[in-house]
């Protein structure tokens, strides 16, 4: 029997791991892949305070791990495919094992979508992005294409302005789904372009994202961009949502149209002992620092709920 169950081993719940073992809670930390989550897929974080010189994702996720598993907090590599969360003791079942816990904290996380279009994933970390508040410093000077219409693309967009030498806004309809106020922004700037009723074919290069092949739904033209002369290369950001990773929370709590987990501001969610933290979460920012607090916040609501519930 655990005090604690974590269902994930990113930022969020290497946190939640961390605090909830250091306060002395029995604590077990559920990851089906590898410590760090989308950490590891980020070739530097350079907005996380204290690391100035910018570690890899990887080598932060791995940290966390170890400060976790120092207090005491368990690991296991398993993928948990069930859960019973009703009653006071909640069941958690894995692809090995069913553990017992009396509280449970979700941090699952969330994944950009992917287009699934060739050289998409080829060049990832290459050229092709998903984050431009992660990685837009990368793209300096470059020509950018944003691939989307919302308010995500629109805003990272604007974002990616203070860095590249021009923005392409790629949309496959003729006008933007973002807020009224993004709008204004992008079509005030001289810095974008919009590029309407196209949308992102193929992403060709060698080594390195090199060149944007974009196609025309309506008249079905093809065209190719490769970085103009005076831009120092080409960066694409994909922006067509992302996808939540509920699909085995599905009728046990309760979760927003989109499929994210709805808390209030202290994590807890609708069932009680169980709290959610990180991107999985309906509402925030979807970044490492937002992650690592929502992460403690949870565990220190854990800690709360038990010596309230012994
Ligand atoms: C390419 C990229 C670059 C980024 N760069 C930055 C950056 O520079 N700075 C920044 O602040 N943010 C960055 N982000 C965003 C940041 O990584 C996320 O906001 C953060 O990782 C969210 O943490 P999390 O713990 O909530 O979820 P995640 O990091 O998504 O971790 C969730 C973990 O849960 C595990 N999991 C999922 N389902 C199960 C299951 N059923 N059973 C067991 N385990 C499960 C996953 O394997 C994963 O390890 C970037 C994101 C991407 C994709």
């Amino acid at each position: 029997m655990y005090d604690l169950i974590i269902i994930g081993g990113g930022p969020a719940g290497l946190t939640a791991g961390l605090y909830g073992a250091r306060g002395k809670l029995k604590t077990l930390i559920l990851e089906a892949s590898m410590e760090g989550g989308q950490m590891n897929n980020t070739l530097s974080v350079e907005n996380y305070p204290g690391i100035q010189e910018g570690g890899s994702g990887m080598e932060l996720g791995m940290r966390m791990a170890d400060q976790a598993k120092e207090f005491g907090a368990e690991i296991r590599h398993e993928e948990v495919v069930e859960v019973d969360l009703d009653g006071k003791i909640k069941k958690v079942k894995t692809d090995k094992e069913t553990y017992e816990g009396r509280t449970v904290i979700i941090t699952t996380g969330a994944k950009p979508r992917k287009l699934g279009v060739p050289g998409e994933l080829e060049f990832a970390n290459r050229g092709v992005s998903y984050c431009a508040t992660c990685d837009g410093a990368f793209y300096q000077d470059m020509d950018v294409y944003v691939i989307g219409g919302g308010d995500a693309a629109v805003e990272e967009g604007d974002l990616l302005t203070k860095f590249a030498h021009h923005v392409y806004i790629v949309h496959r309809r003729d006008e933007l789904r973002a807020a009224k106020s993004l709008q204004d922004r992008v079509f005030n700037n001289e810095k974008v372009t919009l590029i309407w009723d196209s949308v992102l074919k193929e992403v060709k290069g060698d080594k390195i994202a090199e060149e944007v092949v974009l196609e025309n739904v309506k008249t079905k033209e093809v065209s190719s961009h490769k970085s103009t002369t005076d831009s120092k290369g080409i960066g694409i950001f994909i922006y067509v949502g992302y996808e939540p990773k509920t699909d085995f929370l599905q009728g046990k709590l309760a979760l927003d149209d989109k499929g994210y987990i709805k808390t209030d501001g202290k994590m807890q969610t609708n069932v009680e002992g169980v709290y959610a933290a990180g991107d999985i979460r309906s509402e925030g920012v979807k970044q490492v620092v937002t992650a690592v607090g929502e992460g403690a916040t949870a565990a220190l609501m854990v800690t709360k709920y038990l010596s309230n519930n012994l």
